[in-house]
């Protein structure tokens, strides 16, 4: 027997970034708990983190690359060969449908889980450019595509995203989030149940919009129940409200904004009065929530999810940054502020391109494009549809779309017809069971951890990182990615992924040299190269985030800035570096062509003129609607084949008020059918005035029934896919965001109740 070890690292399961202890004992990790003296989390944990070692040990992932033999999914069997035999049947299939149909003919998505991992943040930008075509989806269009745009702009830059300043503020009004069972999303913050409640040890304030009674709800001082989908009404009522009332105080913004006065006029039609009846929240309910918000010291309103997911995505988004605006609280202590990562430079002239969507449009439904992507909605029928274009292949990256994405059952009949498949993913799971090849990455126990993308929404500056702590059988993520990519490039690129490390490295040194006042001017690219090469024992996306380090906000530029950061400061600090409380960015962070922070560009005003029309409609107060929901042990799809988080009571049933099941005579524990205009799932029911009358909720990511999977835990507790019922026609037009919010649908009892 050997020695008990203590490892120290960032969970990667969630936006929070928790800080864990792991300690290993002959090779396997004994336990996982909080990090105490991590600067960050302080030791809070999540049923979640305390299992990832679970995750790692799992005998159903992949640890080898397999081939499959046979065409239906359903029957096919799996061979497991070397990663060079894999690659050559890879290259073999992509070229082979490059040759037949060119290359607009492949397409690609990224899931959720290529965000929480360092190797794909960076290198799938090095795929897509390789593969060099339009057809590319992701995640984002099933959650937070509407925030990137409204920052893009706003502001300027798509991920220049303001987060609440939670532990500063007096008064936090929350729309459409769970913070209490998702641990926060787009603000980075471990504890956040620990982080509201100091607020309203200090005195603040805490209100939540929800349509459900969440467990966040029931720890606030208020709650008011929305109708799903009125978010973006509510929030221009209390626009509407600020203006009417002359409660604007910019604080430092007027002087850097342009679009006051339109705005002020484009939410005339929206008064409390109006509104009222269509939200289910009172004239004067509005009224005082809008008064207190700006008579707060300082005020953040934070909107996520479930403001996001449905028609209006894109102006909810936008009000929530707006009112944040009008009160003073923007880019101000307290209200919502934009983090600096130790990874980007901070530097800036407050001015630059822009940001535009609809540089191009979708081959079937003239869909805008929006950050280089397209809707994840439209993706079943690009593949279905001939024509030039027509997507023939496909490669998947860290997610599984056939449970994720609206009118799922038609992506999974679509994926059928494709020539080619690869996937980059741990599981024979229900999209990559459709794949010709799988490509394992290794685990987070593995890798190298640094949450590139969620330090860059964290309430406090702050960054970590860690070494892998076990050896790993599969390639790293990014060797995985240089080779696809290689691929795509073309025969002529050879085989080793090293030529695109190297050509990442010395681009990073050679613009860190060229940068303005830089103090590496005199240096060469071959001498810091060699400097970051030098430690053996780290990869080349380590050497491509030291130098991101030692030339970004707080670096050591290489010995020019005594007691700056490099990637050897981090690992003398595994429990994680403090950087300090946000601080102000603008107006050096603004990216707008005029380099003001642009409130009324005009395709939101023509979008608040679309909002206003709706007020105009008749009232439908009849029939349900389904929305959504969260729960702390699970993390969309990919967190059910772990024991410890599915056991005990069922969670994916149908929440129905008591009056409804009363008059649809729905027995709580009894199955009922749930239809939509695109399909149809048996759930059980769970009778609960958590939610409201003409409100039923079912949760997303399972449905782990179908044939040719490979997770026995997920299978034995299967659950329905939602996204059965959700419609690929319903999208928030702006963003190509899916609405997965209010989907009128029928419940009926499953078996005839007498
Ligand atoms: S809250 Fe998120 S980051 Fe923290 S332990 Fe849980 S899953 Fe991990």
């Amino acid at each position: 027997m050997t020695s008990d070890t203590t490892h120290y690292r960032t969970c990667p399961l969630c936006e929070a970034t928790c800080g864990l202890e792991l300690t290993v004992r002959d090779g396997a990790v004994l336990r996982v708990r909080g990090d105490r003296d991590n600067t960050f989390s302080k030791g809070f944990i999540c049923p979640k983190g305390s299992v990832l070692h679970k995750l790692h040990a799992d005998p159903d992932r992949l640890r080898a690359p397999i081939v499959r033999r046979g065409e239906d999914p359903e029957t096919a069997t799996w061979e497991e060969v070397s990663w060079d035999e894999a690659f050559a049947v890879v290259a073999d299939g992509i070229q082979g449908v490059i040759d037949r149909h060119g290359r607009y003919a492949v397409g690609a998505y990224f899931g959720n889980p290529s965000v929480h991992s360092l190797g794909t943040v960076i290198y799938n930008r090095v795929l897509i450019q390789a593969m060099a075509s339009p057809q590319m989806y992701s995640a984002s269009t099933v959650d937070q595509m509407p925030k990137h745009v409204s920052s893009g702009l706003m502001f300027g830059n798509p991920i220049l995203i303001a987060v609440p300043d939670i532990d500063r503020t007096d008064h936090l009004l929350i729309l459409g989030a769970n913070p209490y069972e998702s641990n926060g999303s787009l603000a980075t913050a471990p504890d956040w149940p620990g982080r509201m409640k100091a607020i309203r040890e200090r005195g603040g304030k805490i209100v939540v919009v929800d349509p459900r009674h969440t467990k966040t709800a029931a720890n606030a001082d208020e709650w008011h129940s929305i109708r799903p989908g009125g978010d973006a009404l509510l929030l221009c009522a209390m626009l509407h409200v600020l203006f009417a009332e002359d409660l604007i105080d910019a604080g430092r913004a007027p002087g850097m904004t342009t679009g006051l006065r339109e705005i002020a006029d484009a939410v005339e039609p929206f008064a409390p009065s109006v509104v009222a009846p269509r939200i289910g929240i009172d004239a004067d309910t509005i009224t005082r929530m809008a008064r207190e918000l700006a008579a707060a010291p300082t005020a953040v309103v934070y909107g996520r999810i479930g403001t996001q997911t449905v028609g209006f995505g894109t102006l909810a988004a936008w009000a929530v940054d707006a009112l944040n605006l009008v009160t003073g609280n923007l880019d101000s202590p307290g209200g919502a502020m934009f983090p600096l990562t130790p990874h980007e430079s901070g530097r800036g002239k407050g001015r630059g391109r822009g940001f535009r969507i609809g540089r191009r449009h979708s081959r079937v439904r003239n869909y805008p494009e929006v950050r280089s992507e397209y809707p994840v909605a439209g993706l079943a029928e690009e593949i279905t549809t001939p024509g030039d274009g027509q997507i023939r292949a496909m490669v998947t990256v860290g997610g599984n779309p056939v449970l994720s994405t609206p009118h799922s059952a038609r992506l999974d009949v679509a994926m059928r017809e494709l020539e080619f498949m690869v996937s980059v993913d741990p599981y024979l799971n229900e999209t990559t069971r459709h794949a010709n090849v799988i490509l394992p990455p290794p685990t987070a126990l593995e890798r190298s951890e640094y949450q590139m993308a969620f330090i860059g929404l964290a309430v406090r500056n702050f960054a970590q990182w860690a070494p892998p702590m076990f050896d790993s059988d599969c390639l790293q993520e990014h060797e995985i990615l240089g080779r696809l990519s290689l691929i795509f490039t073309g025969p002529d690129a050879g085989n080793d992924p090293a030529v695109i490390d190297a050509m990442l490295l010395d681009g990073a040194l050679q613009s860190a040299i060229d940068s303005t006042d830089s103090p590496l001017a005199d240096r060469s690219v071959d001498e810091l190269r060699a400097i970051v090469r030098t430690n053996p024992s780290r990869t080349a996306i380590d050497h491509i985030l030291d130098v991101m380090i030692r030339t970004g906000s707080s670096g050591d530029w290489f010995g020019a800035v005594p007691d700056g950061l490099s990637l050897d400061v981090f690992e003398q600090n595994p429990h994680g570096i403090d950087l300090g409380a946000l601080q102000p960015r603008l107006p050096e962070a603004l990216r707008t062509e005029s380099g003001t922070i642009e409130l009324a560009p005009q395709i939101i005003v023509d979008e608040l003129a679309r909002l206003a029309t709706t007020l105009k409609t008749p009232i439908d107060t009849d029939g349900l609607v389904l929305i959504s929901r969260r729960h702390l042990q699970s993390n969309n799809s990919w967190m059910h084949n772990v024991e410890a988080l599915v056991k005990g009571k069922v969670r994916c049933t149908l929440l129905v008020h008591p009056t409804d099941a009363a008059r649809l005579s729905l027995v709580d524990g009894s199955d009922a059918v749930i239809a939509s205009r695109v399909g149809s799932v048996t759930a059980p029911i769970e009778v609960t005035d958590e939610v409201p009358v003409g409100v039923v909720s079912l949760p997303h990511g399972w449905g782990h029934d179908m044939a040719g999977t490979v997770s026995q835990i997920a299978s034995r507790r299967p659950g329905v896919n939602s996204n059965l019922l959700t419609d690929p026609e319903l999208l928030d037009p702006l963003s190509g965001n899916a609405v997965l919010n209010g989907i009128p649908v029928t419940v009926v009892p499953a078996s005839p109740q007498f």
